[in-house]
């Protein structure tokens, strides 16, 4: 399918080129020994990823381990009270651990393994991307350090204690403000020291290249897997599909099966409390080009070109920037990007809930309260939600800060 002057056909072998860029995002800004590391890195994913032992034993390892292939389940009764238009859910809520994450982290450790690396390197901001480690890491063996900030620490208590259960190792990062950022930074000093036996894995479609590319490529099982079972459940493709943007791996991984459909596709971001700076962290809507965590994409500035502080109800959702790659789909137009508020949020996790006996993530609720409102604009047609991830990390702030309604 061609759209605007790029052919999506071939899309996927073209996108990103061989210096990691997509059109002018994306690329590797970092020091000259992580260089060095990353190139390693890209070397190994093409000849070792690409490999057919490589790829059955993941193949394997999903199946057997992990639960995939994760169903699509039809949300009848949502869909009736809403009108005409018919809603289904890709359930990476079931995928082992509760999301999409394991999907690239059993991908990046499997690698390590096969490059011989004993460690496996992080950072983690609310935990879920240090416990999907954490969980791939006692799979394989390795050893685990995941750096996380010490506020964030005391936040996230319930996992950290699963991250050291699974045997990682949590380093607390006093750095600054102590949170995602300076864990970041942390981690990857952490790296420059000690990438000849350790390999960084990084948490979404984000960072130096090649992650952008990996994440998404690992990740795009779910888009692969949904597009053949929607079209065995119905006979034909959805008339569109819907999914969340933090960093942007899940909704990567969903769109990379439809780009070369005729579908429209969806990426929703969190508009928090409102478009005041400070109050959201929908930086493809609102955001501007710039350079951050080594990669080039579209980016909340604060008044010193620093990436702004940023807020939204689901942890998971909140960066400053988000993948080259969605910055570059929305360029080009191939993806919307639109926003749903903290209570459009919160209104969609109660009603999949009790409507389908579905407890959803608060970041995946983003994607489910647009599709609703999508659902109601359309007058006939299906929607294909990516339920990135399960409720259960979330009951007890819902119940703390909103109640039971
Ligand atoms: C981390 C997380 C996200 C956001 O990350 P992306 O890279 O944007 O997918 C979304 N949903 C869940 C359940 C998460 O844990």
């Amino acid at each position: 399918m061609q759209y605007g002057n790029i052919d999506f056909d071939t899309y996927l072998k073209n996108y990103p080129d061989g210096e990691g860029y997509f059109g002018k995002y994306g690329g590797s800004f970092i020091p000259k020994e992580l260089q060095e590391a990353m190139d390693e890195i890209t070397q190994a994913y093409f000849t070792i990823c690409k490999s057919s032992k490589f790829v059955s034993e993941l193949r394997r390892i999903r199946k057997e381990f992990q639960g995939r292939p994760t169903p699509v389940s039809y949300l009848e009764r949502l869909s009736g009270k809403l009108g005409n238009v018919q809603l289904y859910v890709k359930r990476e809520d079931l995928n082992h651990t509760g999301a999409h994450k394991l999907n690239h982290c059993m991908g990046e450790a499997l690698l390590a393994k096969y490059m011989g690396k004993k460690k496996v390197i992080a950072e983690t901001g609310a935990g879920q991307h240090g416990v999907a480690l954490a969980t791939a890491a006692a799979y394989f063996g390795l050893a685990c350090d995941i750096y996380m900030g010490a506020v964030d620490i005391k936040k996230q208590a319930p996992n950290v204690a699963r991250m050291k259960i699974l045997g990682a190792n949590v380093i607390e990062v006093t750095d600054g403000l102590q949170t995602l950022k300076e864990a970041v930074d942390a981690a990857f000093m952490a790296y420059s020291r000690e990438y000849k036996d350790a390999i960084y894995c990084i948490g979404s479609v984000v960072g130096p290249h090649p992650f952008p590319m990996m994440v998404r490529d690992f990740q795009s099982v779910v888009g692969i897997e949904a597009r053949e079972q929607f079209i065995e459940m119905t006979g034909e493709l959805p008339d569109a599909v819907v999914a969340c943007v933090g960093g942007g791996s899940n909704a990567m991984g969903m769109f990379a099966g439809f780009l070369n459909d005729p579908v429209e596709i969806y990426g929703v971001e969190p508009l928090g409390r409102g478009p005041a700076l400070g109050d959201h962290a929908a930086s493809l809507s609102y955001g501007s080009e710039g350079v951050m965590h080594g990669f080039n994409s579209i980016m909340l500035k604060d008044e010193n070109g620093d990436p702004a502080p940023v807020y939204s109800v689901a942890s998971g959702l909140d960066y400053p920037s988000s993948g080259p790659e969605h910055a570059f789909l929305h360029d080009l137009g191939r993806v919307k990007y639109d926003v749903v508020s903290d209570d459009e949020t919160i209104d969609a996790f109660f009603e999949l809930s009790r409507m389908e006996g579905i407890i959803p993530a608060i970041e995946s609720s983003h994607a489910v309260a647009y599709a609703m409102k999508l659902a109601r604009q359309m007058e006939k047609g299906s929607i294909l939600i990516n339920l990135s991830g399960r409720g259960d990390k979330d009951m007890d702030y819902i119940i703390e800060k909103y109640g039971i309604r």
